[in-house]
């Protein structure tokens, strides 16, 4: 059998399975969706969203790509973020990376080639960014994951930065959390950044920042 046919068997299997449990799960989950939370994560085979947090379809509303970032001009990944908010109305955001990602590693090691070599640019302006602390840590595999982390809080600094967040923030209650998640347990690292309103953005986002130089003494 291909790989592909056994795709569409281990489906059919899957679907039945989950109509043994509920008999109604896909016609009520085809009427409506009620996710409480929206994931911002990597495109990593290795960081199946639903599947580590233990939530089932029509619980996690998500949005990946290429080392988890928002970008301020990215109206994919913002567009999901105001749906989630607007419509969906979603409380917590969640913006998850992941230890050993391999697009800090392009980004640190500089080998990242054609369109996607742009698009690691941005965490290479983060590394130059925080450049005095990274000097000081010498192991490559370590620096990427002391990225991993800078880049979480980047990235959710970047988000509540955004008119999409500080919209919300106007009319309802918002949390945006970040965390790493360690592909080599999977376990899940949370950096506890949890920005609910703009007041405190800069002290939290400093605060986070200094705690991760502080973890891998290089303060
Ligand atoms: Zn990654």
């Amino acid at each position: 059998m291909t790989i592909i046919k056994e795709m569409f068997e281990n489906n059919k299997k899957w679907a039945k399975k989950l109509k043994r449990k509920d008999t109604d799960f896909f016609s009520k989950l085809s009427k409506q969706q009620h996710p409480q939370y929206l994931w911002i994560g990597c495109a990593d085979s290795r960081v199946p969203a639903n599947e580590i947090v233990g939530l089932m379809p029509g619980e996690l509303f998500v949005h990946r790509n290429i080392a988890n970032m928002v970008i301020h001009t990215d109206l994919n990944c913002l567009s999901v973020a105001q749906y989630a908010i607007d419509v969906l109305k979603v409380r917590h955001i969640i913006i998850c990376g992941h230890y050993g990602c391999g697009g800090i590693s392009a980004a640190l090691k500089d080998t990242a080639t054609g369109l996607s070599a742009n698009w690691i640019r941005h965490i290479q302006d983060i590394a130059e960014k925080y450049k005095p602390n990274l000097k000081k840590e010498t192991d490559i595999k370590q620096k990427i994951n002391v990225m991993c982390e800078l880049n979480i809080a980047e990235q959710v600094y970047n988000l509540a930065r955004n008119s999409v967040a500080q919209d919300a923030w106007e009319k309802q209650k918002l949390t945006i959390h970040g965390w790493v998640y360690d592909i080599e347990d999977g376990l899940l690292n949370d950096l506890y950044c949890n920005i609910t309103d703009t007041s405190i953005l800069e002290e939290k986002h400093s605060a986070v920042i200094e705690k991760i130089f502080k973890k891998y003494n290089i303060d």
